[in-house]
């Protein structure tokens, strides 16, 4: 069934036609894998890479498809329909990539921007600390300068990725200012000496993505590692807004993809000698489900449209976003997995994992509480001024 999704161009809605088939056919039968297997799910990133998605978002002239924000929602959308994990990569890329574009010298653009763009090489994001995790600024991880060299000491948690990455973008404190004044960007490439990777977490679903604990002891870098002025490492960090709506997207394709079973099931499944969608609790169930998705789509597009038109209004939308499409992909597998009865407890329904994989979106870039606060803030900037 193909539906046209307000407000979508005829090229975006064919592009969006031609990741669902992809992503039906080639990466649905390894959502499973992804989501138990310990290995990193290198099959899949390859489809990705092959399908040029994982460098979508990046810079056009590095070799990226230069695609605006709307258009990589919709790879990230149909992506995460089948499995969640394996979206955000697109993200991922985008973000490190639009960090190297905005703050980086020739040679790293040369070094690692091209090889982002093609797919060529993954690269991971070690902001996160044991101690400062939505306080990010708080974080305690040191960068002294010594001769040509920076020495990076202390420890960051969470970093996805890290095990394989080619190289970690680590934020570290290079002066005494408080907030995001004073944190620095480096560039420490994997088999750097100090460079750790302390322990693998063990997680609730997508296993295939290593959540890694990372220490940087004497950890020492070359001048040329520091990403954009000394300091100010949020000043290129833009991307972290559209990264958070891309969540968002995360959040709708999960929760379609739910629902998607649900219906079907629905249809298919027989008690009191009546197909159940027959009866008006799992009705009201199912429209429930589709409103929210609905709802939530729209919300996602538009902070979309308003971050790559530069809107005022767009920070504030990425944080709706965020919060309200993760918070529906939760409520959406919860009750997809009831729709579904005893068998939405099961593996062998993809349901199950669903619910699993929605709950880390409420979580990370920046929890769902955080967001409710930043668009709070937004709205008293508003009225004040
Ligand atoms: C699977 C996974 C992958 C991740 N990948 C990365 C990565 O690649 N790179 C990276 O840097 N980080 C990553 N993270 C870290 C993630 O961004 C943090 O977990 C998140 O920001 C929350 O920090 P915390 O876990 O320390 O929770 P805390 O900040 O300790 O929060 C605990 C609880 O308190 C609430 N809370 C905290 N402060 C407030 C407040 N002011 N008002 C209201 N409520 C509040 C939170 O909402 C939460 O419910 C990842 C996390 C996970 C789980």
């Amino acid at each position: 069934m193909h539906t046209n999704y307000y407000p979508l161009t005829e090229e975006q809605e064919l592009f969006r036609r031609t990741v669902r088939e992809i992503a039906e056919k080639k990466i649905a039968p390894l959502a499973a894998e992804i989501d138990e297997c310990d290995e990193f799910p290198w099959k899949a990133i390859e489809i990705l890479r092959e399908h040029e998605l994982l460098g979508l978002g990046c810079p056009e002239e590095y070799g990226g498809g230069g695609a605006d924000l709307l258009t990589c929602c919709l790879a990230v959308e149909e992506i995460a329909r089948v499995s969640a994990p394996l979206a955000p990569r697109i993200s991922a890329s985008a973000l490190i990539g639009e960090a190297l574009y905005l703050g980086g010298t020739k040679e790293q653009k040369e070094k690692y921007l091209y090889r982002i763009s093609r797919g060529e090489i993954i690269p991971a994001f070690a902001l996160t600390e044991p101690e400062a995790g939505s306080d990010a600024f708080s974080l305690r991880t040191r960068a002294v300068k010594d001769g040509d060299s920076w020495v990076i000491n202390g420890t960051k948690c969470f970093t996805t990725n890290a095990d394989i990455a080619e190289f970690t973008l680590v934020m570290a404190r290079t002066s005494g200012e408080k907030g995001p004044l004073g944190i620095s960007a480096f560039i420490v490439d994997k088999g750097t000496p100090g460079f750790t990777i302390s322990r693998v977490e063990r997680k609730m679903a997508g296993h295939g993505i290593h959540t890694c604990e990372v220490v940087l002891e004497d950890c020492r870098v070359p001048q040329e590692a520091l990403l954009g002025e000394e300091g100010m490492a949020f000043a290129n960090l833009e991307g972290l807004n559209k990264s958070r709506t891309l969540v968002g997207g995360v959040g709708v394709g999960l929760a379609q993809g739910a629902l998607d079973v649900a219906c079907r099931y629905a249809m298919e499944r027989h008690q009191f000698g009546r197909p159940i969608i027959r009866f008006q609790a799992i009705q009201i169930l199912l429209a429930d489900m589709a409103t929210k998705i609905e709802a939530a789509r729209q919300l996602v597009y538009k902070a979309c449209i308003l971050s790559d038109l530069k809107h005022p209004d767009a920070m504030m939308l990425s944080s709706m976003s965020k919060y309200y499409a993760t918070d529906v992909a939760m409520e959406v597998t919860t009750d997809a997995v009831q729709v579904l009865g005893g068998y939405g407890y099961m593996k062998d329904y993809p349901v199950e994992r669903m619910m699993r994989e929605a709950k880390v979106l409420q979580i990370f870039e920046g929890t769902n509480q955080i967001q409710r606060f930043l668009v709070a803030r937004g709205l008293q900037s508003k009225y004040l001024s």
